[in-house]
């Protein structure tokens, strides 16, 4: 199959904003692949090689892009730098290049997705003293037989940034649509979920058939993805989703970890299914030690604690993520705990399908509790009094609220699914916007006087979860030092239109690609004309708007675009907000 087929699905799929067009263009391409190679088509689609787990990246520095571009194209590296400048894209740097290319070869042979696959994945795993010279002649090789166009995806997909706005369930509706029908998506997101993998998803349904998925089961080293919760305004409205009787758990502030635990070996990975185990190996070992099962999968919260056993602020407990120096130092300084929650496997029996009261059974047949591992603390509980206490209780001992979960005979663990059968409550939804919110920077205002140069507020959006898009819900420009306000620049990616997936009806300065998810705290929710968060849901004309937004420092690294606060939530507190002004 060959390479510029994709680039041509590529280029339809920027050119649209509807989520069902896209899905009706990958589709087609979907269905001109052969299966041989469709997961390929997939991961290259998704902008990877492989899914996160395999911690494979491709992204390759400046250096080497500019220096095989400009092999390739018979350019002075000064001269594509100056392209690059000037587009703001190092994709369409190199289609630039190579269209004005000097030196075209008459017998290059088109690229297909195989060559283009298998070279990537060379370069990714190119490593050592030599590395750079030999991505760069990968690289410049490629690009010696790419058209133009071709040049723009290959650069955006070996810089991380190939971004064409299509998400893993426009992906996943597309392969259901190609391979089998609308009916059995679920059983296809299924398998997605338990694997964490698209591109096998891909090669089981398009090689084998639909029960191919099935055989898509549990296995220590692959995680599968979150289950999430919903959150609501008030604790009385728990009990009323929850048929008035639930299970209300701590909610740890820390950081939550899937934990594989097998004989010999313990994986642990975050909740973007990015494996973490390196950075705490101090959680191995405690893991170990409280292990019962042969094999296991476990969730739980990380939390830092004192060597009292105290629970220490979150914060702490990020100085430990991505470190890979001083560990030793790290892990004296911040000894963590682990609460786990959950237990979704033990010793081949998959618990995704068994109820959570009999889960919290197999944990405790699963762990035993030691001084570093701790089941989480719950109570059943019917009343809204017993509720309130076990929420104080939970506060004065340094969590940040509860989780209530359901314990009737539907109460499975919904793996990537925000579901009513966890609803978390958290202290600040008490009072008015006291609350904070986690929003995704989509945009940016140029800064003036003393911020010239420099950003002066940026454009922060809620998730549309049913539109699958970013809303705007305010101007941020309150709350960064210095220092952080002049290192913006380099957090974000930068893009000349605005993204498919951001609905603004402001005009920034700058757009960017949604990926940051940072912190936001403010005084009270607001109906506002111009901004687009849960249009026409409250009065007809209107968004939602946050007022006096202010950062609070904290940057929601944990968290991925689709993981901030929803439109629908700040409906919610919206709501609530009104019912507590009328009191
Ligand atoms: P939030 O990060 O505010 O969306 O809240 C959801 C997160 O709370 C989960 O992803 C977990 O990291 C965390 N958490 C803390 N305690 C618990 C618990 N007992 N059960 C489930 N999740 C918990």
């Amino acid at each position: 199959m060959r390479y510029s087929a994709l680039v041509d699905a590529y280029q339809q799929v920027e050119a649209t904003t509807k989520r069902l067009e896209m899905t009706a263009i990958l589709v087609d391409l979907f269905k001109n692949t052969p299966p041989e190679v469709l997961d390929k088509v997939v991961y290259l689609t998704q902008g990877k090689l492989y899914p996160d787990f395999k911690g494979i990246e491709l992204g390759v520095g400046e250096k080497v892009s500019l220096k095989a571009i400009a092999q390739a194209a018979g350019y002075g590296e000064e001269e594509v730098k100056g392209y690059w400048i000037e587009t703001g894209d190092i994709g369409l740097a190199a289609e630039k290049a190579l269209k004005a290319k000097r030196q075209r070869s008459l017998f290059v042979q088109p690229l297909t997705v195989s060559n283009v696959y298998d070279s990537l994945d060379t370069l990714a795993r190119a490593s050592g003293g030599r590395s750079m010279d030999a991505k760069i002649k990968i690289l410049s090789r490629l690009l010696h037989e790419a058209t133009p166009e071709e040049g723009r995806y290959l650069l955006r997909i070996v810089n991380g940034k190939l971004r064409l706005g299509v998400a893993d369930m426009t992906i996943l509706d597309a392969l259901a649509i190609a391979y089998a029908s609308k009916e059995d998506r679920a059983r296809l997101e299924g398998a997605y979920n338990r694997s964490s993998d698209l591109g096998k998803v891909a090669r089981a349904v398009s090689q084998e058939g639909l029960d191919a998925l099935d055989d898509i089961v549990l296995r220590l080293g692959v995680p599968l993805r979150a289950m999430l919760a919903e959150r609501v305004p008030d604790m009385a409205m728990i009990l009323e989703k929850m048929d008035g009787k639930c299970t209300m758990e701590y909610k740890y502030d820390g950081l939550r970890i899937q934990a594989h635990v097998g004989k010999d070996k313990v994986q642990l990975f975050s909740r973007h299914m990015e494996e973490i185990t390196e950075q705490f190996p101090d959680v191995i070992l405690s893991l170990s030690e409280a292990s019962k099962a042969k094999e296991t999968i476990v969730e739980g919260e990380c939390v830092p604690i004192t060597q009292d056993g105290e629970m220490r602020p979150f914060q702490e407990i990020s100085h430990r993520r991505g470190r890979k120096y001083d560990l030793k130092k790290a892990q004296k300084e911040v000894p963590v705990a682990f609460f786990a929650f959950d237990c979704l496997y033990r010793d081949g029996k998959d618990l995704l399908t068994t109820p959570y009261p009999k889960r919290r059974k197999e944990l405790a047949k699963a762990l035993r509790e030691t001084e570093r591992v701790r089941y989480s603390t719950t109570r059943t509980v019917k009343k809204l009094e017993e509720a309130e206490a076990f929420f104080q209780e939970s506060i004065s001992s340094g969590c940040e609220g509860i989780m209530a979960k359901s314990i009737g005979p539907d109460s499975i663990y919904k793996a990537g699914a925000r579901g009513w059968q966890w609803i978390k409550y958290k202290r600040d939804y008490k009072a008015e916007m006291n609350d904070t919110i986690d929003l995704v920077v989509v945009g940016a205002f140029a800064g003036q006087g003393r911020r010239a140069g420099a950003y002066g507020a940026l454009l922060m959006a809620a998730y549309n979860a049913d539109e699958d898009r970013f809303e705007t819900v305010c101007k941020l420009g309150t709350g960064f030092d210095d220092k952080t306000l002049f290192s913006l620049k380099e957090r974000f990616t930068e893009q000349k239109h605005i993204h498919p997936r951001v609905e603004s009806e402001m005009k920034a300065d700058y757009w960017m690609v949604p990926e940051v998810v940072m912190e936001v705290a403010g005084a009270e929710i607001t109906l506002s004309p111009i901004h687009t968060c849960a249009k026409d849901s409250i009065r007809e004309g209107s968004g939602l708007a946050i007022r006096f937004p202010r950062f609070t420092g904290r940057w929601r690294k944990d968290k991925g675009t689709e993981d901030a606060t929803t439109a629908e939530e700040l409906v919610g507190m919206y709501k609530a907000q009104l019912k507590q002004v009328g009191e």
